[in-house]
């Protein structure tokens, strides 16, 4: 079971409520539902203002009015026989409030939005039942009954097991002699929470019209964020304090029963908002936002700044006080500290200003932005990638100012998405619970809920994956990937994809397709070392054949075969390791830098000459190795003969200006003859070198570890965080 709650402003008119049904729609898909709702928004204030109208005159012309609003979204939302029953009941309504006691009529408002709601899902085929709160949520002596309220909605829940949606009214309740009364203004969220604990709900959404709690109100502090996470006890004081988001009293019934909710935005379903709950994911001595309450009769206002378990009272004290001096605030007394609150008394005229103040100071500074990712492939790149990110947040949020939050995670398997979070530590464990990832589910899923700003990660081998990098852009959604093949996809189908991202205000990074973590594509594309074009790009940048030839030592220790077996076994080669010696994994690569040079290369424009002749290409793996064991001779004698001539030779990929080629460059795969002079002559095991060369400068030369999943994801997260 679950309780979703609309404010006012969620369903302020016929449009407004559309978008709530869309919402409820696919949260009754998942789950039964229970949806609370406040009255369209105003509609309160103006039942007040009608409850204390003397003149019989004015009070009609009042009614009338709010008839019209409701009877608009009637119109809106229904047609045919419906629209006429709809009409007929919210006149029959408000017929009733004409003639209700004065103290009642602030009872209606909630009545009208949810007699709307409810026959509008009835309508859509979801099997619905109105739940009469007044019946059901009682009070004595102006409390919550809980116990007795608990009862009542369990039961009444209970009783319809084959309800998949029930809509109750917020806001309104009876006391102990039966009379309807309410739970104070703003109570909505309050009977949210107490249907939750009531009917035992494992899920409590309070959906309004900001993006959950923020660090100050947005209305006075414009570069407020959202809180993500929360403790109860912190959202509590916040809102006991000023923070208008959430309804105080709400807070008791869900910690009490365990349950943690957030609080979203309807106009932004996407965005995760914040999480309230026991445990939330906040460190130690964490502020979490600063809000104020002006009391008129006392002629002064309350700051209030809230922290998670704050160590360190006095300088906090001192910090709050300089900043206030800085801005010429003087408070009215001393900054007092209480548990997890501070609070700072000033004159009404300088509240917002002060709020202001302390917030800059307190959160702008450090102001951390998050980075929604998802994941797709857990091997050995994926695992390492969700490790990393789990150990460098800190560094990270320190450094950079961001942090990355892991919404998803699939393998070939599985996949999990939780818009809250999946902690690092607990990946494994989700993925392994998860859903079935078959026919594309992950990233079905991913694009119906990836918020705003999110970053697809391709750490996969898969093949296809690239087929849906296109949809992904469209939903602007980022993507970053580790995966070769859509980069070297014909070069129309390569320029399309980029295309795609740009238009869509999304980016595509994959700078570790080429060097892994090295530098090398980011250099080609912001013309590091020439502002006139390139002359030449020569690479060393095969991992697999690096560790082999530079490991080979004319067989004196292993043979050819034997170290291209061991490279394999290491997972240092492409599944059949002949992609390699081929140099098909190269061409991919030198693809990858031409196109980054501006140079729209095509796999026909490059000239190959593999590591070996054609007979060991087109034959079973075992076979090849057995050639490759009978070839050996030749690599002794070849070894002999550099040695000699003090050479040393390497696989380079060579993308060189010649103005008799198609576009103008030349390019190349082959093995090549190097001396000390140059700098391919120098690496060992699995380095890579890639050497750009300009007009009118000397050579760029990058050089470093090309392989290792750590660099890998290394490489990765320097691309989300770019
Ligand atoms: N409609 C009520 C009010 O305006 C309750 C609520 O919105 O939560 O106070
Ligand atoms: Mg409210």
């Amino acid at each position: 079971m679950q309780v979703l709650k609309f404010g006012g402003s969620s369903v302020a008119d016929a449009t407004r409520m559309s978008q709530v049904i869309d919402i409820v729609l696919a949260a009754v898909a998942r789950d039964r539902t229970i949806l609370v709702c406040s009255a369209v928004s105003g509609c309160t204030d103006a039942l007040i203002a009608l409850g204390a109208e003397t003149d019989p005159e004015r009070k009609a012309a009042q009614i009338e009015t709010l008839r019209r609003r409701h009877h608009a979204i009637a119109q809106r939302l229904f047609t045919g026989a419906e629209r006429r029953e709809m009409v007929t009941e919210l006149d029959g309504l408000f017929e009733e409030l004409a003639a209700a006691p004065v103290g009642d009529c602030v009872t209606f408002g909630e009545l009208f939005s949810t007699r709307i709601l409810s026959r509008k899902f009835a309508c859509e085929g979801v099997s619905t039942q109105w739940l009469d709160s007044r019946r059901l949520v009682r009070t004595l002596g102006g409390i919550v009954a809980e116990k007795q309220t608990y009862e009542n909605i369990f039961a009444a829940v209970g009783a319809a097991p084959d309800c998949r949606l029930f809509v109750a009214p917020g806001f309104i309740a009876s006391d102990g002699s039966g009379r309807v009364t309410t739970l104070g203004r703003g109570g909505s969220d309050y009977s949210a929470a107490l249907f939750a604990a009531g009917a035992k709900a494992s899920v409590l959404e309070i959906w309004t019209d900001v993006p959950g709690i923020m660090t100050a109100n947005p209305k006075v502090v414009p570069a407020a964020v959202s809180i993500p996470d929360i403790s109860y006890k912190a959202a509590l004081t916040l809102a006991e304090n000023g923070a208008k988001v959430l309804y105080a009293p709400t807070v008791k019934p869900a910690m009490e029963a365990g349950i943690a909710f957030s609080i979203r935005n309807t106009f932004d379903p996407r965005h995760p908002g914040t999480l309230v709950s026991g445990r939330p994911a906040v460190k130690e001595g964490e502020w979490m936002g600063v809000t104020s309450l002006t009391h008129a009769d006392r002629g002064e206002s309350v700051v209030c700044l809230v922290g998670e378990a704050i160590a360190g009272r006095a300088s906090a004290a001192g910090r709050i006080r300089a900043a206030l001096a800085e801005a010429g605030i003087q408070p009215l007394g001393d900054v007092t500290g209480e548990g997890d609150a501070f609070f700072i008394r000033v004159r009404p005229t300088v509240e917002r200003a002060a709020v202001g103040v302390i917030h800059r100071e307190f959160f702008e500074a450090r102001a951390v932005t998050v980075i929604p990712v998802f994941i797709a492939g857990y091997g050995a790149v994926g695992h390492e990638l969700v490790r990393l990110v789990g150990l460098s947040a800190e560094r990270i949020a320190a450094r950079r100012g961001r942090s990355i939050r892991i919404l998803g995670l699939s393998n070939s398997r599985r996949f999990t998405v939780d818009l809250r979070g999946v902690a690092p530590e607990e990946a494994e464990r989700r993925l392994e619970g998860g859903e079935s990832a078959a026919g594309g589910a992950f990233i079905d899923a991913v694009l119906s809920c990836a918020p705003r700003g999110a970053v697809f990660v391709d750490c996969t081998n898969d093949e296809q994956l690239h087929d849906r990098y296109a949809e992904l852009f469209r939903g602007g959604i980022s993507i970053v990937t580790s995966n070769r093949r859509s980069l070297a996809l014909p070069y129309v189908q390569y320029a399309a994809l980029k295309a795609e991202a740009r238009q869509n205000g999304a980016f595509f990074r994959y700078d570790t397709t080429v060097g892994n973590s090295l530098p090398i594509l980011e250099s080609i594309a912001s013309d590091a070392n020439c502002s006139d074009g390139i002359e030449a790009i020569e690479a060393v940048v095969s991992c697999t054949l690096n560790y082999i030839i530079t490991g080979y030592d004319g067989a004196r220790r292993d043979s050819f075969a034997k170290l291209l077996r061991r490279a394999q076994d290491e997972g240092l080669t492409e599944r059949d390791p002949r992609t390699d010696l081929g140099g098909q994994d190269v061409l991919r690569k030198l693809l990858i830098l031409a196109r980054e040079a501006g140079v729209p290369l095509e796999a026909e424009d490059v000239e190959i000459v593999p590591m070996l002749p054609p007979e060991f290409f087109d034959c079973p793996l075992e076979e090849f190795y057995r050639k490759l064991a009978a070839y050996e001779p030749q690599f002794v004698a070849r070894e002999a003969e550099l040695d000699a001539a003090g050479q040393r030779q390497r696989f380079v990929a060579s993308l060189r200006r010649d103005p008799a080629a198609r576009l103008g460059y030349r390019a190349e795969i082959k093995m090549q003859r190097v001396g000390p002079e140059s700098p391919f002559y120098w690496i060992s095991g699995t380095e890579n070198v890639t050497v750009v060369h300009s007009e009118y400068s000397a050579p760029l030369v990058i050089k470093g570890a090309g392989e290792g999943v750590r660099l890998a994801a290394t490489g990765i997260i320097k691309d989300i965080l770019m």
